[in-house]
């Protein structure tokens, strides 16, 4: 999508830091961190939020869970534990409409979340 902010990543239109990426997914840091640790990644194709999650999307939904594990593990928050966040709409606090996966980590984090 021509007006999406991620999009823009996907394509290297906007710099981001990228710490991950393959043919489907692309991870990088957030420009604001909530945490010492604050990666977002978000497959390469347009999907505006968990709503719009099709069938045909568990592989690339497994997938990424498996580049979290796997970061968390690069990042050196596995053993101590990390959070995976997606925010949909409005209540939740979604500021970007492009589906993005949030792992955050590098410190003690509340529950429930404000
Ligand atoms: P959400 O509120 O769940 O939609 O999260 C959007 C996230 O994108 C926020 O944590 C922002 O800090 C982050 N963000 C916004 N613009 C950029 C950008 N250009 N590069 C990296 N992260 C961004
Ligand atoms: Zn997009």
């Amino acid at each position: 999508m021509s007006d999406c902010l991620f999009c823009g990543i996907v394509d290297g239109k906007v710099k981001a830091t990228v710490v991950y990426q393959d043919e489907r997914l692309v991870a990088f840091k957030d420009i604001n961190p909530k945490a010492p640790v604050h990666i977002l990644i978000i497959p390469r194709k347009h999907v505006s939020s968990v709503l719009d999650i099709s069938a045909d999307d568990g592989a690339l939904i497994g997938e990424i869970f498996q580049i979290a594990a796997r970061l968390a593990r690069e990042q050196g928050i596995a053993d101590s534990g990390f959070r995976v966040v997606v925010n949909s709409g409005a209540d939740s606090g979604q500021t970007v409409f492009h589906l993005h996966y949030h792992l955050l980590g590098g410190r003690r984090m509340s529950w429930p979340p404000g």
